[in-house]
């Protein structure tokens, strides 16, 4: 029940005290934009201006905008590289940061195929933690009673791996989920979870998956939300109950644990909730055993209010498969961070999917934008962009966020290109339109144009024995299927008919091209089981001329077509389908292990 008018909020009646500090936060905050960024700014600037970085230029000390915006250039990680490898291999001195580097995040983002390590420090666990604060509170807004149940979250850790000079580096949530911020965190009625920290913090996705689906179907009819962080983890969940039920279901007839799960700390923890409940078994065991599984989530867990899972930018693909799973439950996006920072939340997160915006929080960085024209060559030393600052932008403009944090980045693009929607108080909201040069993405992996070129080039080097070469290709992220996986539509040109590529020869094309591609998606491949193995699909001569002719008959240029690198409307995907004279698929895994290839 809403607490006394007294502790009221703009954005509503809170559902407790607690909540009531937390959005009064969040009003003070949007409300003073402006003041805080300048505040942000000027203590970052404060702390690391000994910094070797920040000492390169011409700061003389001065902690204002203006002086911070005429001297410091606009960067990307490939600028950053040499000073990300000397803190890498073990340089201690102050190169970003003046407060020590205490490990590195590995982003979904790639540079040189591995991905890009961003340095944190320790104080950046509070901000992330106050962050995740927020978003109870609000939620409780929209949502009442979820201090009566729990949620069912499917989180995990990771691997781990230390660079040459001993820094440890892992993704965000892993190292979150390790903290005491996490492990220690105080029992919030509002934030009880059906999966034990240990589940969570077992490093074997099966054994992890396999207590948090257990604890998660003992307590079904507790369960008031179903979650995980990005729409491909639930659905990775749906499947691996899809595929484990029969065993899942004789652990609660019997009482007792699946010997595949050998971790001890995990045993332990599912044994104090374990039990022989054959009326639960059989309940679950029918609902599984239907052919049809159209509302799975909403049969096996009737209380769900809704599911807490991203579904902006790439995961928007999942959007019809959740609504089959969930019979259409709304779908909340919390929150919108990355490894290098968490930037903001959802104030109305059971708005639709199409209209969620994110407000950013001024108080975690140092946040600027620079406008965003596809169109515009780019900028250049001799026209350094105009870049805008967070309470300057404009309703309706896209813009690429640019970020300057405690740890170290300072104005650092992120990618992403973001579009102002309107305002909370003084603080702009943004709908995430794209990532920027992100071609295909099932689950974090992100493949740029640059990066398929290159499978498919070396790909390729293994049909020249058949005298044959790929004349167009073009690909698809295919969502229907559980993991998703990649589509590549190849035309070939078989100069030799009586020696076309074998059955054989496309196949391992495909494994070369999982070879080539990024450490992400090879990792999604092999440790985490979220990306399928890589189709190949072969069309007749002539598909490419064809692909032509349609995108021309419906206004595009002769002159200007481009063949694109990667197609999603449907009457395209249906045309290349209906050419396909052949399928091909990945027949074992590509390689990736922990480590960094360099
Ligand atoms: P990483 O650096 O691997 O943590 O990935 C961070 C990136 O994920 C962001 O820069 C975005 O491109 C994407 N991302 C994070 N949160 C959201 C969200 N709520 N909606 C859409 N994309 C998101």
């Amino acid at each position: 029940m809403a607490v006394d008018s007294v502790l009221s909020s703009p954005l509503g009646p809170p559902a407790c005290e607690k909540d009531a500090k937390a959005l009064r936060f969040i009003e003070e905050m949007t409300r003073n934009a402006d003041v805080v960024q300048e505040k942000v700014l000027a203590e970052i600037l404060t702390r690391n201006g000994q910094t070797e970085y920040l000492q390169r230029f011409k700061l003389g000390g001065f902690t204002d905008r203006l002086t911070f915006k005429s001297e410091i250039p606009v960067i990307t990680y490939e600028d950053l590289q040499p000073e990300i490898q000397r803190i890498a291999n073990g340089d201690r001195s102050h190169i970003l940061s003046a407060h020590p580097i205490s490990e590195f995040l590995t982003s979904s983002g790639t540079s040189a195929g591995e991905r890009k390590l961003m340095p944190t420090i320790k104080e950046e666990l509070d901000r992330r933690q106050l962050l995740y604060s927020l978003l109870m509170p609000v939620m409780n807004l929209c949502v009442p009673g979820l201090d009566k149940g729990k949620g069912l979250y499917f989180l995990f850790v990771k691997s781990e791996t230390k660079t040459p000079g001993g820094l440890l580096a892992r993704p965000v949530l892993t190292s979150y989920y390790k903290s005491d911020h996490f492990k220690t965190r105080p029992y919030d009625p509002y934030n009880v979870y059906t999966s034990p920290n240990e589940a969570i913090l077992c490093p074997d996705s099966f054994q992890s998956m396999y207590a948090q689906m257990l604890c998660g179907l003992y307590e079904r009819e507790q369960v008031l939300r179903v979650g995980a962080v990005f729409a491909s983890g639930l659905l990775r969940a749906i499947r691996f109950l899809n595929l484990n039920w029969k065993q899942l279901t004789h652990d609660i007839r019997t009482g007792s644990l699946n010997p595949r799960v050998t971790d001890p700390l995990v045993r332990e923890c599912v044994a104090r909730i374990l039990r022989p409940d054959p009326e639960l078994a059989d309940f679950v065991a029918n609902e599984c055993a239907k052919e049809s599984w159209e509302r799975i989530i909403t049969r096996i867990w009737p209380n769900t209010k809704y599911l807490d899972v991203i579904v902006t930018g790439a995961m928007a693909q999942y959007i019809p498969t959740l609504d089959y799973y969930s019979g259409g439950l709304p779908k909340a996006c919390t929150m919108y961070a990355s490894s290098e920072c968490y930037f903001g939340l959802n104030l109305n997160p059971m708005s639709k999917p199409s209209e969620v915006s994110y407000t950013i929080m001024p108080n975690m960085a140092y946040f600027e934008f620079l406008p965003h024209d596809p169109n515009s060559p780019g900028f250049t030393r001799d026209s350094p962009p105009k870049l805008v600052d967070l309470a300057d932008v404009e309703i309706g403009k896209e813009y690429e966020l640019v970020i300057t944090t405690y740890a170290g980045l300072y104005r650092y693009r992120v990618g992403d290109i973001l579009r102002v929607t309107g305002f909370h108080n003084s603080a702009p909201q943004f709908r995430f339109v794209r990532r920027k040069n992100v071609l295909l993405s099932i689950d974090s992996d992100k493949t740029d144009e640059a990066e398929l070129q290159k499978a498919v080039e070396n790909a390729s080097q293994l049909l020249r024995e058949y005298n044959t070469s790929v004349v167009e290709y073009t690909s698809f992220a295919d969502a229907k299927t559980i993991p998703g996986h990649y589509v590549i539509y190849w035309e070939l040109l078989v100069k030799d008919a009586a020696h076309s590529p074998s059955d054989e020869a496309l196949n391992g094309c495909c494994l070369a091209m999982e070879e080539s591609l990024n450490s992400v998606y090879r990792q999604g491949r092999v440790a985490d089981n979220s990306i399928g193995p890589l189709e190949i699909r072969v069309v007749k001569s002539g598909t490419f001329e064809e692909l032509m002719d349609y995108a021309i008959s419906r206004g595009a240029s002769i002159n200007q077509y481009k063949v694109p690198r990667c197609v999603s409307f449907t009457p395209i995907v249906e045309l290349l389908d209906s050419r396909v004279v052949s399928v091909h698929f990945s027949p074992s895994l590509p390689r990736w292990t922990p480590e960094r290839r360099r």
